[in-house]
């Protein structure tokens, strides 16, 4: 195995899949380490429990310090653009005047971000889901949005034709249509054309730098290995990347590594209405809130219906045989809340992530709010019965290692790089300065092709 490239990408998922193709068609020659296995899409574990298991981190329950919010990533190549619902949101002059507050960093406005969108959209393949395809239970939500004066509007996806038509609900265990937009299917497979190699297995553990080139030390199959590369591009995702660099002992010199951890905690809540809605079935998500009265209060709703072991995990109140019995005639909704509290990240003494992140009051309050709301969409619906999970999860982990103009307030300079450590950048979620509460692959992808053309011009 060749353990010398030009370029070294730790992570394979939505930055890292970007960056890896953009610096393989500016003529590096790249090799993407992936702590994860290869999914061959006509083998992908269909028990849930088993999906979970190998398809997630921790099996998908990795918990805050606290225990108050459920952390779910996807772990192989693809990363979690692999095992999720590929809704494609651009952020606005909202979010982009926030970032730049908080980090001063001028590449984020709408008119800057604008070519670097285009540039990851052009890679995918996409879809807007209308009211023609909506399935029972997006109907269900958008009348109910309707009647209760709410805007919303059709979600977007990366999505193939075959999205179009199939009914298989499979989305959080991988698509075996190779037709979802993961990077496993769009970015990867063209970069591995060009030549790039992804050795999935091997866990980066941390980097050591020595002159004009960087060893990665990773464990695999086969123990522990070192690659060196000229370059290392970190995108292990906001849990992954902050990981690496502080067990590469980096901490000190870096304020900010690990601060300013945001994740949009969401809740999912269900009502059972008298007529059956078969929200398991068509397609995923259709629907989405954009009623500016509550995104000004920093939470939005989207339709979401998820399988039964995960409806039983939340929803751990109620007896599941009892909902199970009524589970066709079942509406969904997710809250999802724009973090006002953000967390940190630490290491313990075993080198193990912990993630510090507390539901505040103000956060709690704003969650009983939206419920409120739901409760009167749900009555307007005719449910005879509603539930509402008490447990947050978060499918978006963010920050970390902050974009920001100097170490004060960030980890990672205007360039991409890490402060301090020119041949270390960073590509992934993690730069983000604070939580945009927009889904956020979208703009991951699109930072990452920025950084692409940065690091290539600096070469
Ligand atoms: C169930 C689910 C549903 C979601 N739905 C949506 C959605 O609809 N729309 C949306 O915009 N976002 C969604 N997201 C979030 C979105 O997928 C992520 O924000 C995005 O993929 C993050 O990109 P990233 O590059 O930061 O990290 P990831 O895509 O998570 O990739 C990081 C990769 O690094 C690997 N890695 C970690 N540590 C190491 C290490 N030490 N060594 C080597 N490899 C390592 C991981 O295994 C992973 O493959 C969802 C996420 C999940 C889990």
């Amino acid at each position: 195995m060749n353990t010398r490239a030009d370029v070294l990408v730790v992570g394979s998922g939505a930055g890292g899949g970007r960056v890896a193709l953009d610096l393989a068609r500016a003529g590096a020659q790249v090799v993407v380490l992936e702590a994860g296995p290869h999914w061959d899409a006509r083998q992908l574990p269909l028990p849930e429990v088993e999906m979970l298991a190998r398809m997630y981190w921790n099996a998908g329950l990795e918990l805050s310090t606290d225990a108050s919010i459920i952390f779910t990533r996807g772990r192989g190549v693809g990363g979690s653009t692999m095992v999720n619902q590929a809704l494609l949101d651009q952020f606005d002059e909202d979010v982009f005047a926030r970032w730049r507050d908080v980090s001063g960093v001028p590449l984020f406005t709408t008119g800057q971000m604008a070519p670097w969108y285009a540039h990851a959209l052009r890679d995918l393949q996409v879809a807007t889901i209308g009211p023609a395809r909506f399935n029972g239970n997006s109907a269900q939500v958008a009348r109910a949005f309707s009647q209760h004066g709410m805007a919303w509007h059709g979600l977007r996806r990366g999505e193939g034709p075959e999205c179009q038509t199939a009914d298989c609900m499979r989305c959080l265990g991988g698509c075996p249509h190779e037709s979802k937009q993961s990077s496993a299917v769009t970015t990867l497979r063209e970069a591995s054309r060009r030549g790039v190699v992804v050795h999935a297995g091997w866990t980066v553990q941390r980097l050591v730098e020595r002159g004009a080139a960087v060893d990665v030390e990773a464990l695999g199959p086969e123990g522990p290995r070192t690659w060196q590369a000229g370059l290392v591009v970190l995108a292990a995702g906001s849990l992954g990347t902050p990981q690496v660099l502080w067990r590469s002992g980096w901490k000190r010199e870096l304020p900010r590594l690990g601060e300013g951890f945001t994740c949009h905690p969401q809740f999912l809540t269900g009502a059972v209405l008298p007529v059956r809605v078969d929200a398991h079935r068509g397609a995923f998500q259709g629907v989405a809130s954009s009623d500016p009265r509550y995104l000004a209060r920093g939470y939005k709703f989207e339709s979401n219906f998820v399988p039964p072991i995960v409806f039983h995990t939340l929803f751990q109140q109620r007896p599941g045989h009892d909902l199970a019995e009524r589970y066709r005639r079942m509406v969904g909704v997710e809250i999802c809340l724009r973090d006002l509290s953000p967390g940190r990240l630490r290491l313990d003494r075993g080198g193990r992530l912990r993630v510090e992140r507390s539901l505040s009051a103000e956060e709690r309050a704003r969650w009983r709010e939206a419920t409120g709301v739901l409760r009167e969409c749900y009555t307007q619906l005719g449910a005879t019965e509603m539930i509402f999970s008490p447990k947050a999860f978060s499918v978006h982990p963010m920050g970390g290692c902050a974009m920001g103009t100097d170490t004060d307030c960030g980890v990672v300079d205007p360039g991409f790089r890490v402060f301090g450590h020119p041949r270390v950048a960073v590509c992934d979620g993690s730069l983000f300065p604070a939580a945009p509460g927009r889904n956020p692959s979208l703009t991951i992808m699109a930072l990452a092709g920025a950084a692409a053309d940065q690091l290539r011009k600096a070469a």
